[in-house]
């Protein structure tokens, strides 16, 4: 997979990039990085990128024109061409107003062969670039941040696990919280180990009993049912804690729905 970011603060990014599965990706040749800065797509001496908001109003707002010339060096077909043809590729604008990001969404874009990620600045980007240039306006949750270098750094690192190949072990990354569909997976429903789109279930290592605070004993027994019941028990309950919200789009098995009525009598 090919990802191109346009920013101003290219620099922001040496360190998100550098690390863990994001970089043995970019070291393997899995994913390849191009940081692309838009002060070198302006023509003045100040090297301008934002401008004042045409009606008035607070701030500043990033010009289009370093961002269509930058788009127009990178070889992508026209956005209506892009959408017409179910091309592999994608241009997102990171803004707070996007379809928000969650773990479906970041499988979308994770089949995708070509990904460019516009990071807003300022009170954000001259509403041309969503309207002429992105095919998708993505955000990372329900909050304003001050750029959209976080959100393509979070963008990154979602898209990049997903990746055949990226993460060593290649079941964990179907076995994580949100995923849904282990029919999918080839984990099959008496694996240990799936989340089904639930919370994922807590994780113990050693010390088995570390100051007092014990691994709950079925995990040191062996048994791969008791084993597998306990963990859907756990992620069931700090769903329910958690995100009660996730219940309602998974199809709970009748094993499920009886661990849960457990967990409700449980909480009176
Ligand atoms: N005026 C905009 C609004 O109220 O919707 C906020 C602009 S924000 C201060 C500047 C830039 O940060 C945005 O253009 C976007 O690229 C990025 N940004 C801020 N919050 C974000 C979020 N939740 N997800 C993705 N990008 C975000």
């Amino acid at each position: 997979m090919k990802i191109d970011i346009l920013t101003i603060f290219p620099d922001f990014f040496r360190g998100p990039l550098d690390y863990g599965i994001v970089r043995r990706a970019r070291e393997t040749g899995l994913v390849e990085i191009a940081l692309h800065d838009l002060r070198s797509f302006t023509h003045d001496k100040h090297r301008t990128v934002d401008d004042r908001p045409f009606g008035g109003g607070e701030g500043m707002v990033l010009k289009p024109e370093p961002i269509f010339e930058c788009i127009e060096t990178l070889g992508l077909a026209s956005r209506q061409d892009r959408v017409a043809a179910k091309a592999p590729q994608s241009v997102i604008l990171l803004s707070p107003q996007g379809r928000r990001l969650d773990q479906p969404v970041a499988a979308e874009i994770a089949r995708l062969e070509r990904v460019v990620l516009i990071c807003g600045r300022y009170e954000g980007v001259d509403e041309r670039v969503s309207d002429y240039i992105a095919d998708r306006e993505i955000s990372i949750g329900d909050y304003v941040l001050s750029g959209g270098e976080m959100g393509a750094a979070v963008i990154v690192d979602s898209i990049t696990r997903l990746l055949p190949g990226a993460l060593g072990n290649e079941a964990s990354s179907r076995q994580e919280s949100f995923t849904l569909h282990p029919e999918l997976t080839g984990d099959g429903p008496s694996s240990t180990c799936v989340s089904g789109g639930l919370l994922d279930y807590p994780h113990y290592t050693r010390p088995a009993d570390f100051r007092g605070m014990k691994v709950p004993e079925v995990l040191l027994e062996g048994n791969h049912d008791e084993i597998r019941r306990l963990r859907r028990k756990k992620a069931l309950e700090k769903t329910l804690r958690n995100r009660p919200d996730l219940l309602d789009r998974v199809t709970l098995s009748s094993e499920d729905e009886k661990l849960l009525a457990q967990i409700k009598g449980n909480e009176i």
